[in-house]
């Protein structure tokens, strides 16, 4: 007899459930998905210690019929494609019919479901595989999916779950990479003693934001949009100082697919360039729609990872977009003003100087009447920002609210209006400006040996001179070496630096981009690296210092950085020599400083990301002086 036996179902569907089900959160991920697929305007998911328990997925979908109840558990089961062809135009984001036979393979599971137009709904219950008779239920319309005891019949896979905590952190991660892939469905993501996280489905993806991040996050948001071929794009990016020091905030959807691709992703970072220091990532939530043949979603096992037929046009279309974006605003800080709020009580203080317009219009005019009105009104009652995500505040009205002031914030007259208290941790706020044409700081002098005042024009400059030096030295240091123009310089004692061993090793390996960035560098012994040359840019930098801590990052960052990663590194490391705050400077040394700083490719930021000025106009001013309101 031979020895060759086809496995009976429920072994085949448990060996399945290990490519699909990896642990609770991938179950959340199944059933949220099965949820969208079905319609939902809503979905709740609950989790019982962290999901090992149980987890429970609510929709008001369109439900199953009892016939449709019971097929659902069978493997390779799917009303969602019919015949080979439709593989090339999947719009659902299911297609394989394995979960609910995977999931039903390794937990003990409840489907209760009423379709629209049934008198009621039917209950059917899967233990290890093993089906029950099907029992009518009162039920609403939709679906709820409960999976108990993951794992109970495989210890082994038990036993790689982590904890409670753990398990609930991933599952509600995956709820919200959810919620923000479609914000037209509102998700609730609770334990059996609080709500961890809703959103309000009203189509908003920076509501959504919002309640990931705070409003203050949401609001800064810059909206993207654009289209090539078949391929559409739209969604948020986030400004330069809202970059993360990970990855994991920028997400991306495709066809409403929550998915990673690491081109896409350079796509993005290359677009910000500059614009971000090393080590920091941008924030982004860009939503991508193409014809489903250009995507083949069959490639990974959770479906994490598509594969693109057009991807080298759509990281063109996604760069370019994200580019204009950023180039679109001119960033630039502005203090907030801030007015007592007790002014309550109108005070009548003659006001010596009006300004222009005001005094020019005659007495007795309708705007000499406004303005006894208007002059002295209290200050405009700040919302309460960023309290309103909080479980027990009605959030509809409070995102509304909150998002409301937005609106405002972001013209260019409101910036110099009081601002909500919600704004970037810097306590800085950013608004959208044109570059003036022709930018000409005047240094007026030094402010607590730490900012230099200039002025131009109608608007006063408040400028960090540690922080404008930076940006200056960074974006020289980078030029020189992308030019291609560097003057390598001789050291006359050549600097000897000795290196840890795995340290010396990587430096090593990068000898020919170090030579090209203007630093000649040979063995010595067994560990010590002999520094030749320096470019001559570094001239007068304490370069001792700073080439031991730049070959440390060099040796840091590993096999897979690229030269332009070397090149960025350094000068940041450069910036470090910049002149500090507390150095005393000279007129003639802030006049250059300035002049230099007005043509900076990015002069709103030094390479960290940290503002390089604060500017406030005349009118910001006249406001902080209730010389206007
Ligand atoms: P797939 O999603 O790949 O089709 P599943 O095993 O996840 O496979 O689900 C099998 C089928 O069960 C789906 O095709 C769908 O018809 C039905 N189904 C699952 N969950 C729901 C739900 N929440 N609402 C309505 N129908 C559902
Ligand atoms: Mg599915």
């Amino acid at each position: 007899m031979g020895k060759i036996q086809v496995m009976p179902k429920v072994m085949a569907d448990q060996i399945a459930a290990g490519e699909v089900v990896a642990r609770p959160a991938s179950c959340v991920k199944e059933l949220v998905e099965n949820s969208l697929d079905a319609g939902a305007t809503r979905i709740e998911v609950s989790l019982a210690e962290g999901g090992i328990a149980c987890v429970t997925v609510t929709d008001d979908g369109e439900g199953m019929s009892p016939e449709d109840a019971l097929l659902a558990f069978h493997r390779h089961a799917t009303s969602k494609v019919r015949e080979p062809r439709d593989l090339a135009r999947i719009r659902t984001l299911g297609f394989r019919g394995e979960a609910l036979a995977a999931i039903a393979s390794v937990a003990r599971v409840r489907l209760i479901t009423r379709a629209r137009g049934e008198e009621s709904g039917v209950l059917v219950r899967v233990e290890g595989g093993e089906m029950h008779p099907p029992e009518p239920i009162g039920a609403p319309f939709g679906t709820t999916l409960e999976v108990r005891d993951l794992f109970f019949n495989t210890p082994a896979r038990l036993k790689y779950l982590r904890s409670p905590q753990t398990e609930q952190a991933r599952s509600l991660e995956v709820v919200q990479r959810e919620s923000l892939a479609h914000p037209e469905v509102a998700f609730v993501c609770k334990t059996e003693r609080q709500v961890l996280f809703q959103t309000p489905g009203r189509g908003d993806a920076r509501e959504v934001w919002a309640a990931l991040y705070g409003v203050g996050e949401a609001r800064m948001l810059l909206e993207i949009e654009g289209a090539a071929g078949d391929c559409a794009l739209r969604g948020y990016v986030g400004r330069p100082t809202q970059a993360r020091s990970s990855r994991q905030h920028g997400y991306l959807f495709i066809n409403g697919r929550p998915v990673r691709n690491p081109a896409i992703q350079q796509a993005v970072e290359r677009a910000y360039g500059e614009r971000l220091m090393v080590g920091r990532y941008p924030v982004y939530a860009l939503y991508l729609e193409m014809d489903p043949a250009l995507i083949d979603p069959n490639v990974h096992p959770q479906k994490w990872e598509v594969r693109l037929s057009e991807e080298r046009d759509v990281c063109v279309l996604v760069e370019s977009a994200v580019r204009a974006a950023l180039d679109s605003v001119m960033l630039t800080a502005v203090p907030r003003v801030r007015t007592s709020p007790r002014l309550g009580s109108p005070v009548p203080l003659p006001l010596p100087e009006e300004p222009e317009r005001l005094r020019s219009a005659p007495q007795d005019s309708p705007l000499a009447a406004r303005r006894d009105e208007s002059s002295y009104r209290p200050a405009r009652k700040l919302l309460p920002l960023g309290q309103g995500a909080g479980p027990d505040v009605a959030p509809k009205e409070a995102w509304a609210s909150a998002l409301a002031v937005r609106e405002s914030a972001g013209a260019p007259e409101g910036s110099a209006e009081i601002e909500p208290k919600a704004d970037g941790a810097d306590g800085v706020h950013e608004t959208p400006q044109e570059r003036p044409a022709d930018w000409q700081l005047r240094p007026i002098g030094q402010a607590l040996r730490m900012y230099i005042l200039a002025e131009d024009g109608n608007d006063l400059y408040i400028i960090d001179q540690h922080a404008a030096h930076e940006r200056v030295l960074y974006e020289d240091l980078l030029d020189a070496w992308q030019r291609g123009d560097v003057q390598p310089m001789p050291l006359l004692a050549p600097l000897e630096l000795s290196l840890a061993p795995s340290a010396f090793e990587e430096v090593m390996a990068r000898r020919d981009e170090l030579l090209a960035l203007g630093f000649e560098i040979d063995p010595f012994g067994a560990h010590t690296a002999v520094v030749r040359t320096i470019p001559d840019s570094w001239q007068g930098l304490d370069y001792a210092a700073l080439l031991r801590d730049a070959l440390d990052d060099v040796a840091s960052m590993g096999p897979k950085a690229t030269a332009r990663d070397i090149m960025h590194r350094l000068a940041t490391r450069a910036c470090k020599a910049a002149i500090k705050a507390h150095d005393t400077l000279t007129l003639p040394e802030m006049e250059a400083l300035c002049r230099r700083l007005t043509r900076a490719r990015d002069p709103y930021h030094c390479p960290h990301g940290r503002p390089v000025f604060v500017r406030m106009s005349e009118r910001d001013l006249a406001k902080s002086f209730r010389r206007i309101v």
